[in-house]
């Protein structure tokens, strides 16, 4: 492969700034994932222009303050969407949990934004819980045709979602305890069953150590390490931890 071939990442800046906004909505989308909808006029010139982008939610903790990374999983003339996975033991879940309606949540962000593009012909996007707002905005934005390959792990069938796309999509879901989120076995068994065809480009996310083993093993199979994007979203055992580039 020539160096032209590879794929393109376009970098965007955005004004940060703080925005307060109230929350207009919470759903139980599904037993593990809150949906929440954020809504005001503090949302004007929001932009987010990558699958990927993350936004701060500054949450309670301790008397004072915590920021922690979630995806912009939608934005539209009902607000911004928010989806935070349930898990226990952290100020950003154990906030989103009670939040109700008329809420106040300051957010800050998208700093920037990496917009994957070139000549890539399929997609495999790989991730747990946490990494499902970015893979089901991927696949929801995706151009009509675009051959995606998905493989997500949830805890069960009643935590696999719907999406609405044109994609060529095909998708599998691993079911795995919401304790077992750790290990990577789980998705890797699914991994080996998918075909790399040329020119694929594989996005993962996931905990740390599980986003890596499943970069690694793609990359030994022989996908190019510059057609690989992997990130941990999460540390296992270490709070606000997350490793944005493997
Ligand atoms: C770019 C990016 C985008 C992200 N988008 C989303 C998103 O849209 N939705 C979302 O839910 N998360 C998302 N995450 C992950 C989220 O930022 C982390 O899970 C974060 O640690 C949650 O904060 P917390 O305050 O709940 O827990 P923390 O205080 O950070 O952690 C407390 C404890 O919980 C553990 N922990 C953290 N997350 C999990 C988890 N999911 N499952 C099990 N244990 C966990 C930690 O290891 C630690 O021991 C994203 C992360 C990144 C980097």
């Amino acid at each position: 492969m020539t160096m032209t071939e590879l794929p393109r990442i376009d970098r965007i800046r955005h004004d940060t700034r703080r925005r307060t906004l109230t929350v207009a909505r919470t759903e139980r989308l599904t037993p593990h994932m809150i949906r929440l909808t954020l809504a005001g006029p503090d949302l004007e010139g929001f932009h987010s222009a990558g699958f990927d982008d993350h936004i701060k939610l500054f949450v309670p903790k301790d008397g004072g303050e915590a920021m922690r990374d979630y995806t912009p999983r939608r934005f539209g003339p009902e607000g911004l969407v928010v989806d935070v996975v349930d898990h226990p033991g952290g100020p950003a879940a154990d906030w989103a949990r009670t939040a109700v309606a008329g809420d106040t949540l300051t957010i800050g962000g998208p700093r920037g934004s990496k917009v994957i593009g070139g000549p890539i012909d399929h997609w495999l996007l790989v991730g747990d819980e946490t990494a499902l707002p970015a893979i089901g905005r991927r696949i929801e934005e995706a151009p009509a045709g675009t051959a995606i390959t998905a493989i997500v792990a949830v805890p069960s069938a009643a935590d696999e979602q719907v999406f609405e796309t044109k994609a060529a999509l095909s998708i599998r879901w691993v079911h795995r305890d919401a304790a077992e989120s750790h290990r990577a076995e789980p998705m890797m068994a699914a991994l080996e069953a998918v075909t790399l065809p040329p020119r694929t480009f594989a996005w993962i996310a996931a905990e740390a150590g599980v986003a890596r083993a499943l970069r690694d093993r793609l990359v030994e199979r022989g996908l190019p390490r510059e057609w690989t994007a992997a990130a941990g979203y999460w540390l296992r055992g270490v709070a606000d931890s997350a490793v944005k580039d493997l």
